[in-house]
């Protein structure tokens, strides 16, 4: 595919939105965080073995949210995706300042963090000419400080840059009207060029209904040991959206962000969101929305006109 098409960026290269099928919306393959010692996703034998056990449950494509610095590992994205035929798509952008060390940051002082991103989405990550496909970044905890702001707005440049999509971290499920505010709102991203991550681990339906009404796409991500206290309640959330008319808005991804997580290490894993997710959430929406919300909102949300 060609520059200017409406497509999904793959490790691979680009695909037609229809090409993606049943997608992961949110998850790891490859992730290192100074904040989950012992607990990085850093074995390609592993990455490969839970994709291809996604694969084997009926999975064709992986969004990865791993941001610049944190061990996306892009070659091995792209040897891995080959291997498995599962569609992976990688993410340019910057975590919270807690995963980095300050001289890192700011090496991407003066206008280089937007710079790095354009150059991640349009050229390649590092050395490799693996394209990310979307710009992830974080909010705080029901608040924006300065480094949200920073990473938002090099962000919103990117986008307006080449057109990519923003999904946002938030942190524990809040903040998601300020980070609407904050880019769709001042920084002019349109609402339907953004996705917001871990919506259920604040389950306010009312906050869930505002932020769908504004247009972005809603990931509801997981499970996970560190907010089971919440998970239990995402099918009822997911329930809500869809009975208010925002099931076009819905996507489901399953997190897996420690080693322990991956199936193949005894943990739910990529493969969960099938096994399981899947038919629970059909019990109460029929296998026609839950089809959609796996395989035609990805396609949507991660597909854009790149210029
Ligand atoms: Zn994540």
């Amino acid at each position: 595919m060609v520059n200017g098409a409406h497509a999904v960026r793959t490790v691979l290269g680009d695909i037609r939105p229809d090409e993606l099928g049943v997608t992961d919306a949110h998850d790891h393959l490859f992730l290192r965080s100074p904040r989950l010692p012992g607990q990085e996703l850093v074995d390609a034998p592993a990455a490969r073995a839970e994709l291809a056990a996604f694969r084997a449950a009926g999975g064709a494509g992986v969004v990865q949210w791993t941001p610049y610095g944190m061990g996306r590992r892009a070659g091995e994205l792209v040897r891995i995706s080959r291997e498995t035929g599962v569609h992976v798509v990688c993410a340019t952008g910057l975590h919270q300042a807690a995963h980095y060390d300050d001289g890192r940051l700011t090496a991407l002082r003066g206008g280089r963090l937007a710079r790095l991103f354009v150059s991640e989405l349009t050229e390649g990550i590092g050395e490799s000419h693996v394209r990310a496909g979307f710009v992830k970044v974080a909010g705080g905890f029901h608040a924006l400080d300065a480094h949200a702001r920073w990473t938002a707005a090099a962000a919103a440049e990117a986008h307006h840059a080449t057109g990519a999509p923003v999904a946002v971290h938030l942190e524990m499920g809040t903040g998601a009207l300020d980070v609407l505010d904050l880019l769709c709102g001042e920084l002019a991203v349109p609402p339907h060029r953004v996705i917001l991550g871990h919506l259920n681990r604040f389950p306010d339906p009312v906050v869930h209904r505002q932020a769908a009404e504004s247009g972005c796409y809603l990931a509801f991500d997981g499970p996970s040991r560190a907010h089971h206290a919440t998970d239990w309640r995402m099918p009822g959330a997911v329930r809500a959206l869809a009975e208010a008319g925002f099931a076009d808005r819905l996507l489901l991804g399953g997190d897996t962000v420690t080693a322990g997580a991956r199936s193949v290490d005894g943990g739910p894993g990529m493969p969960y969101l099938l096994r399981r997710v899947r038919p629970r959430l059909e019990a109460d929406l029929g296998a026609e929305t839950v089809n959609r919300i796996l395989t035609g909102n990805p396609a949507h949300a991660f597909a854009t006109t790149w210029h």
